[in-house]
């Protein structure tokens, strides 16, 4: 007799979590200036929306560190100084400054988180842009070497005045990985994780991958141009429809060319996939600056990712990767 009782009880739990197990969605606005989806599957809403608030917090902390917004932010410090001797800087920092490095050598120079020597002088909000001279007089404080970093001593030093970085290129990115790590140490195996453009899937949803929606750069919020099915991947999109202003003909947006100090327009979106979102939001700008067949080159030289990039007259062309997928449709005869 007296095993049933615990054996029923355990039924009774088993039975009961399973009829509690839902997705548990919430959307968070105002955490690095943009929107925080995280989605998750959970047998225990308590535990889901803890799980939900330790990503929350994950990010609060990235934008309270990475922040150029915030001038008590690290890497404000690190650019009001930095240019005056070398400066000992926290183990994250420094690893999203080697990362940084990383991308900027795989792009051969179109991410480079010193954009912002030039970039500083726009404002996309207000319409500001600089003059040619404002910008002919930064443009030599842009260049990823500027940045000289000792990992044994864990310092950071510009080797020139004038240099300032910013990380609004890869620290969404870094941000969506350690949510997916906070989600991962608390047991979550599926789960969605999203902020502006850069997204980290764990998981799938159940025998099917998640769909994920490209949008149709010149269409409105919603519009899809196409769907790409994912399970335990990261996605990230660029588009100049973020932050931009047009006038006299000319797109002015956030994306910002380094060798000209000047917005990169030579596609409409790229959107790169891939393992990281960190990895996924430093390479999806390189686009912009190299035009899609350099840029497809470097994506597809690039084992473990993928690419979209919607071109300026509105192809969509795809990384060799995704070719299999495209041609799934079937054959015209
Ligand atoms: P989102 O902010 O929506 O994730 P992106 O991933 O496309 O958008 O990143 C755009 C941001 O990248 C810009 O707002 C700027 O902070 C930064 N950035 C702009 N140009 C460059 C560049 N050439 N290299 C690295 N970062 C850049
Ligand atoms: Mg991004």
């Amino acid at each position: 007799m007296k095993p049933t009782i615990p054996l029923l009880a355990a039924a009774f739990l088993l039975a009961s979590s399973a009829a509690r197990a839902e997705w548990v969605q919430r959307i968070t606005d105002g955490i690095m200036g943009t929107r925080i989806t995280v989605e998750l599957w959970s047998e225990d809403r308590a535990q889901a929306e803890a799980a939900i608030d330790a990503v929350l917090d994950a990010m609060r902390h990235v934008d309270e560190t990475m922040s150029t917004y915030k001038p008590t932010s690290e890497v404000s410090q690190v650019n009001a100084h930095a240019a005056e001797g070398p400066m000992r800087i926290s183990g994250e920092l420094f690893h999203i400054l080697t990362e940084s490095e990383k991308y900027s050598e795989l792009t051969e120079g179109a991410f480079d988180i010193t954009y912002a020597s030039v970039g500083y002088l726009y404002d996309f909000r207000e319409h500001v842009k600089p003059t040619d001279a404002a910008i002919a007089r930064a443009l030599p404080a842009v260049d990823h070497r500027h940045v000289v970093l000792n990992p044994d001593q864990r310092t950071v030093r510009f080797s020139t005045p004038g240099v300032r970085i910013d990380l609004g290129g890869i620290a969404k990115g870094y941000a969506v990985d350690l949510g997916i790590e906070a989600l991962k140490a608390r047991g979550i195996t599926r789960a969605y994780v999203g902020a502006g453009g850069d997204s980290r899937i764990i998981g799938d949803r159940f025998g099917k991958p998640w769909m994920v929606g490209i949008r149709d750069p010149r269409k409105g919020e919603g519009s899809v141009i196409t769907r790409i099915p994912l399970t335990d991947a990261a996605i990230s999109t660029s588009g100049d429809y973020e932050r931009f202003f047009d006038e006299g003909g000319v797109r002015y947006h956030h994306i910002i060319d380094p060798h000209t100090g000047k917005s990169a327009s030579k596609v409409r979106s790229a959107t790169v996939i891939g393992p990281y979102a960190m990895r996924t939001d430093g390479l999806s700008k390189t686009a912009f600056v190299l035009g899609p067949e350099e840029a497809m080159k470097i994506y597809n030289r690039i084992e473990d990712i993928d690419a979209v990039i919607v071109t300026l007259d509105g192809r969509v062309l795809y990384s060799k990767g995704l070719e299999p997928a495209r041609a799934a449709a079937p054959p015209p005869h």
